[in-house]
């Protein structure tokens, strides 16, 4: 019987529960400073203890018990913020989906590659900070969660405010902000599944997000903004559920598809299992796309009980975690781990 691992953190608790569903076996390689979390869980079966994550990779002091557990690692948000290229390169177990494709979401030159062989409209970048003359948001790279992020529409204040998080010690000193015009609409997170096994794609829900202290300045009246010295960041805190106008949809599954099929062409074997394209519908009800997660967002946690999206399609619960933990079922009754692993 196949098992699935993952990291104790993210989306954890909703990766093993859906193992258990599924009734494969769970694993957690859980820091010692969150066991008692985790322990608090019935559907956890064993747990790899460690003082770091790192201790999976290659050499780790905890790579030989994750290999031989036999389990699917699912890779998720924390292990994309913590891993580089070849710590996620040197695991050993069997990673979900493309562990390849992890890179080009860190990594912003490689992630607008993508998106724009997907055909996606993104917002126009910045060439740097001289260039700035309208509304522009300050990016960190990698999955930084949104935190150090900041907006400024012109040079000074950019320098500004720079100067202000490098002083806080929120941005390191000589760090690269990668630099984008600043959409105002509605932000929303698409998250998909694709099926190797099946070849098809399912929409499986959409999140909004509540970031700190962006939103907290949006509450109080304008004077009050305008003379804040407050430089607000974009941390993401929690996330809440949506559903989108019905006329969206086509749209949603036309963009998850070229999504997939871009895949395809530049990282093999392609955007196997969950991915989420990130962005802001305009006042007409267009779509611009500054980011993807390609692997599971925590925003799929809303819907541990099946989203209204999901509901539609299956007749029974169906979290994200569940339909990984389903497809290496499947998977692995056909004789197919490779397909969804690599
Ligand atoms: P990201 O790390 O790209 O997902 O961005 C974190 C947060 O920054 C998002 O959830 C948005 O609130 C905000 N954001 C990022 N890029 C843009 C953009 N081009 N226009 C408007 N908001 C953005």
């Amino acid at each position: 019987m196949a098992a699935i691992a993952t990291l104790g953190s993210h989306c954890a608790l909703q990766v093993l529960k859906g193992a258990r569903d599924e009734g494969l076996r769970s694993v957690l390689v859980c820091e010692r400073a969150r066991e008692s979390l985790y322990r608090r869980f019935a559907f956890i079966d064993e747990i790899i203890p460690v003082e770091s994550f790192s201790e999976i990779l290659a050499d780790g002091a905890a790579a030989a018990a994750l290999e031989s557990s036999g389990a699917v690692l699912v890779p998720h948000g924390t292990l994309v913020a913590q891993m580089s290229k070849a710590d996620v390169e040197s695991i050993r177990a069997p990673v979900f989906g493309n562990r390849h494709i992890l890179e080009w979401e860190s990594d912003r030159a490689m992630k607008e590659r993508l998106m724009r062989e997907a055909g996606l409209p993104t917002p126009p970048a910045v060439a740097g900070p001289a260039e700035i003359s309208g509304m522009t948001i300050a990016k960190r790279h990698g999955a930084a969660g949104g935190k150090g992020y900041f907006v400024s529409s012109s040079p000074a204040e950019y320098e500004k405010k720079r100067a202000r998080l490098v002083a806080d010690g929120v941005i390191g000193e000589g760090e690269e902000l990668y630099l984008q015009e600043y959409i105002p609409g509605v932000l929303a997170y698409l998250q998909y599944f694709y099926s190797p096994l099946s070849g098809t794609l399912e929409f499986f829900g959409v999140d909004s997000r509540h970031e700190s202290d962006i939103d907290g300045l949006a509450r109080i009246p304008a004077d009050a903004q305008v003379s804040s010295s407050l430089t607000p960041s974009f941390t993401v805190i929690a996330n809440s559920a949506m559903v989108l106008r019905e006329s969206l949809l086509p749209r949603v599954y036309e963009m998850g598809e070229s999504f997939v099929e871009a895949s395809a062409r530049l990282v093999r074997p392609g955007m196997n299992g969950p991915f989420c394209i990130e962005g802001v519908y305009d006042d007409e009800a267009r779509f611009t796309a500054f980011e993807f997660s390609a692997r599971i967002v925590a925003g799929t946690n809303i819907y541990m009980g099946g989203s209204p999206y999901t509901a539609l399609v299956y007749d029974e619960p169906m979290s994200m975690g569940r339909r990984i933990a389903r497809e290496v079922r499947l998977a692995e009754s056909s004789s197919r781990l490779d397909d969804v692993t690599t």
